[in-house]
């Protein structure tokens, strides 16, 4: 069991959708502790860097322009198994393979569409936080429930 940390971003249409609360509200209530949160517009260069690993597929384009269609609000969650657990939390990349109870599950059914990002290893949830902080913008500060939160 270890403490990390995961990049989570409301995507643009889990915005529009009025669903950030909703995604937030998750991660805290499970006892993660929200250590940066910010709302971003997103350009083409960020983007192409953070989905590097896609350029060669064929909706790469689609994903490019679905992604710059409005604001983001990328975050950093810290706590147990943060990145394994937020990818549970999150479902399937393709909404009508994650289970009901997952956010991706409970609200959206396009692969398209699918609302939300989470970091797949530790090693991506450095690189995707370092791309989209700087350090000042990542808080430390104890927790009102630090003997359960950790
Ligand atoms: P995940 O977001 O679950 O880590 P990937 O890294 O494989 O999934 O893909 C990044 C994003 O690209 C997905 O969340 C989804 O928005 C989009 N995507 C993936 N596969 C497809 C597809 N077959 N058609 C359209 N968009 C896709
Ligand atoms: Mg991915």
């Amino acid at each position: 069991m270890t403490t990390e940390r995961t990049f989570i971003m409301v995507k643009p249409d889990g915005v529009q959708r009025g669903l950030v609360g909703e995604i937030i509200k998750r991660f805290e209530t499970r006892g993660y502790k929200l250590v940066a949160c910010k709302m971003l517009w997103p350009g083409e260069d960020l983007l192409k860097k953070h989905y590097a690993e896609l350029a060669d597929k064929p909706f790469f384009p689609k994903l490019i322009t679905y992604m710059r269609s409005g604001p983001c609000v990328p975050m950093v969650w810290e706590g147990r198994e943060a990145v394994k657990m937020g990818r549970m939390m999150l479902g399937a990349t393709n909404p009508l393979q994650s289970n009901p109870g997952t956010i991706r599950g409970d609200f959206c059914i396009d692969v398209g569409r699918n609302i939300c990002h989470g970091s797949d290893g530790v090693e991506t949830a450095k690189r995707e936080i370092d791309l989209w902080f700087q350090p000042n913008e990542i808080t430390k500060y104890e927790s009102h429930s630090k003997d359960w939160v950790y």
